[in-house]
């Protein structure tokens, strides 16, 4: 029996990787110079690895950007529009894909699965793989001659890999393209001697035709015809795989399953169906995609358990996934409070986890039990801890029944009420919630969080920054204003700081994209509303002016998914509790007066599950927390949501569900599409279509605008129909919003006349 991991964080205890990575782009550094920073990373990395007593230490998932970039241009795939021929894909190439150039836009990048990790989109158009490098060996060998250890090369899966490319028709077809390089890899893996591979194909835990089940046979077989003697690890992760029986049957000699995302579902199949002898199960107990400390002994349980079917000698223990989803060490944080600090574990901690559960597991529960008893005491310590235990929150979770989640009218009176309150002229303009965040803005708070600046300094200044933007709105002659978010890092962060429950690490990172990372906070408690967070902004925003100012918050589906949440309660109780906080700052916003309230769900869409069939679980738990925060306003009182997407055919039952009287999506860059579910779907309350895309500084021109809004009132109805840029205006500066947003209010007066 053996222990395991699956992948580590690239990024470094202090985001050395991320510093070194830009100061290559800022030309700060050499080539030569980056290249020998990026192999002391990687070393490093194992090193920790070996240090922890990992038997076998993943080579190969060190990326200078991302995996499945490193995967396209190891077989060549470069898109035509960059400078390449054949043979190895340089450097300089490899970051033009990523980030694109001044001729060439960059790939597009897109969620790796349900995390918050995105992933260069290949493009299989027009190019013919090749083998130009066989990475996974280079990585194999670097590790034997510098640190001795015999890795475990990673690999991304045929069949995964071309399911999430674009390009192509058939994937049977473009998978057979693959296959003979994929039986190059590992044959020369072979003949270097390696014991085991992991081929990740985590598509397994997504939903599968019986086709693309198949086609998992037929490349297996050939696989291991071409390489026998290569032990190939099939590595599935963050969920249940839906077609055990056979996936279990490849011709492969281990199974790597999730036994921590799996709903006890890979458990139950292991049990129904058995496992075949001659495999090793790798058991993925410890969560690869959480910050939670293990519970030792539940997992020591889950192990024997499995044992019952799968003999102790053909088992190997280790995290449920790549560990590039969690910060890298608990060992940083200084500030956090040590009963919450206790009860974490990152990458770092994880992999000792594993390490002790391995032990414990092999060679008897007596050897770790001090390790069991400190893992046990630390999470009782925090789940008895008064953070845990508001019992007004859990009263009131406790009587959700009795507290009312509809509004108290439907659409059609509050729309009246909507209208006697407002008098808006038809096609109202308005804009998403922020203004440019421009480098002042920032240098202000920063003092201000070093003490250099008093509360009051940094209140005034806000106020200035609101008042500049007032004046602007109202020369712009926009019908609903904003205050423009200027108090706020992070839409999450903001209300997170302000709502009991939550706490911030100064290291936690994880890599989103490229050299980006973010430092999720950390719902730890329960939730629940200590103060007003947006109500002194809002109304000294609405003294300035006659005209509506629309209140600002952050939806409890957004909170959640971009956080790191506790999991001792289920996700859909934290989001009643952020919910049911959210309701107090609504209620407070109206009772001073504030009668339009947006509250943006940008992360509703990503937070579906893999399969489709749970995706009405979700929908459903979504929609009720939604509702818990905003139904219970008067029917004069407007609600607003906003969504950072128009692909929403799917889902548009939900969004209907939402009950909200309007609103806002990004349409800009997918205008056709939009227009087809509106005519297949109806979508009855008032509609806010992003008419120009807020992503570039260029400023669009009337003649566009004006045709994007004529086009959408072919399908929409004009009475419900507002108009606005497709997203907050934080990223962008002060002359080009301007610019535009002048575009904008001119061609809605231009279309509004001809009505
Ligand atoms: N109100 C937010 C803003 O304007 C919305 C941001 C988002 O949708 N991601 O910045
Ligand atoms: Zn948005």
């Amino acid at each position: 029996m053996k222990s395991s991991n699956l992948g580590y964080p690239r990024i470094g205890e202090k985001r050395e990787w991320k510093k070194s990575l830009e100061q290559f782009w800022a030309g700060k550094i050499e080539k030569e110079q980056f290249l020998s920073q990026m192999e002391e990373f990687r070393l490093q990395h194992l090193q920790k690895q070996i240090d922890n007593g990992i038997d076998l230490i993943p080579v190969g998932d060190f990326s200078f950007y991302d995996h499945v970039l490193d995967t396209a241009v190891m077989f060549g795939i470069v898109p035509k529009r960059f400078d390449y021929n054949s043979g190895k894909v340089s450097l300089e190439t490899y970051f033009e894909i990523a980030r694109g150039t001044k001729d060439a836009v960059a790939a597009e990048m897109t969620k790796w699965f349900n995390t918050n990790y995105h992933y260069i989109v290949p493009e299989l158009k027009e190019v013919v793989p090749t083998l130009v490098e066989n990475r996974p060996l280079q990585f194999f060998k670097e590790a034997k001659q510098k640190l001795g250890i015999e890795g475990k090369p990673v690999i991304l899966g045929p069949i995964t890999f071309v399911k999430l490319s674009k390009g192509y028709s058939s994937l049977k077809e473009v998978v057979q393209q693959f296959i003979p390089l994929y039986a190059e890899i590992l044959m020369e893996l072979q003949a270097e001697g390696v014991e085991w591979v992991q081929i990740d194909e985590p598509i397994l835990a997504t939903s599968l035709s019986e086709e693309e089940v198949n086609l998992f046979a037929d490349v297996y077989q050939i696989l291991h015809k071409a390489a026998p003697n290569v032990k190939l690890l099939l590595q599935t992760y963050f969920d249940s795989i839906n077609h055990y029986e056979e996936i279990i049957s490849l011709p492969v000699q281990g199974i790597g399953l999730d036994f921590v995302h799996d709903r006890g579902e890979n458990l139950a199949s292991l049990k129904k169906f058995g496992f075949p002898k001659d495999k090793v199960l790798a058991a993925g107990v410890i969560d690869g995609r959480n910050i939670w400390r293990t519970n030792l002994e539940e997992r020591l349980w889950l192990l024997n358990e499995i044992t019952e079917l799968v003999s102790k000698d053909r088992m190997i223990v280790q995290p449920s996934s790549s560990l590039l989803h969690v910060p890298v060490t608990v060992k940083s944080e200084e500030t956090l409070e040590e009963v919450l600090k206790d009860a974490l574990s990152f990458a770092d901690e994880k992999l000792s986890e594993v390490v002790i559960l391995t032990k414990g597991f092999r060679d008897g529960k007596e050897l770790i039990d001090e390790e069991i008893a400190a893992s046990t005491k630390a999470i009782q310590a925090l789940n008895e801890s008064t953070f845990r235990n508001n019992q007004q929150v859990q009263n009131t979770i406790q009587n959700l029944a009795s507290v009312r989640a509809e509004r108290e009218a439907a659409f059609y009176f509050r729309q009246r009420a909507q209208e006697e309150r407002f008098h808006l002229p038809l096609l109202p303009t308005t804009t998403i919630g922020s203004f440019p965040q421009t480098q002042e803005v920032r240098k202000q708070r920063l003092l201000w969080r070093k003490g250099e600046l008093t509360d009051a300094e940094y209140e005034e200044y806000i106020n200035l920054e609101i008042k500049k933007w007032i004046e602007i709105q109202e020369k712009l002659n926009l019908d609903v204003l904003v205050h423009g978010e200027f108090e706020r890092t992070d839409m999450v962060e903001y209300f997170g700081e302000k709502l009991a429950g939550f706490q911030f690490t100064k290291f936690g990172w994880v890599q989103s994209y490229g050299s980006r990372c973010v430092k999720p906070p950390l719902i730890y408690g329960d939730v629940s509303f200590q103060g007003p967070m947006t109500v002194k902004e809002t109304l000294y925003a609405q003294s300035l002016t006659l005209k509506p100012v629309k209140g600002m918050l952050t939806g409890p589906i957004t909170i959640l998914n971009w956080s790191f949440v506790r999991d001792d309660i289920s996700r859909y109780e934290v989001a009643n509790q952020i919910a049911l906080a959210l309701r107090k700052e609504v209620e407070l916003l109206e009772e001073n007066g504030i009668h339009m309230i947006q509250v943006d769900e940008p992360a509703l869409r990503e937070g579906l599950p893999l399969k489709r069939e749970n995706w009405e679980s979700y929908l459903n738990a979504a929609v009720y927390a939604f509702k818990l925060a905003t139904a219970s306003v008067q029917n004069k009182t407007q609600i607003h949501t906003h969504m950072c997407y128009a692909n929403f055919e799917d889902i548009i039952e939900a969004i209907n569900a939402l009950d909200a009287d309007v609103i806002s999506i990004e349409t800009s860059r997918s205008h056709g599409e939009l227009l087809y579910a509106f005519e297949k779907n109806t979508y009855d309350k008032g509609i806010g279509l992003g008419v120009y895309d807020i992503h570039s500084p260029r400023v669009p021109n009337l003649e566009e605008l004006t045709r994007n809004i004529e086009r959408a009132l072919q399908v929409l109805d004009p009475k419900l129909f507002w108009i606005n840029p497709d997203c907050g205006l934080k990223t962008r500066g002060l002359e080009e919003t301007v610019a535009a947003l002048e575009v904008m209010v001119e061609a809605a007066e231009l279309v509004r006349e001809k009505l």
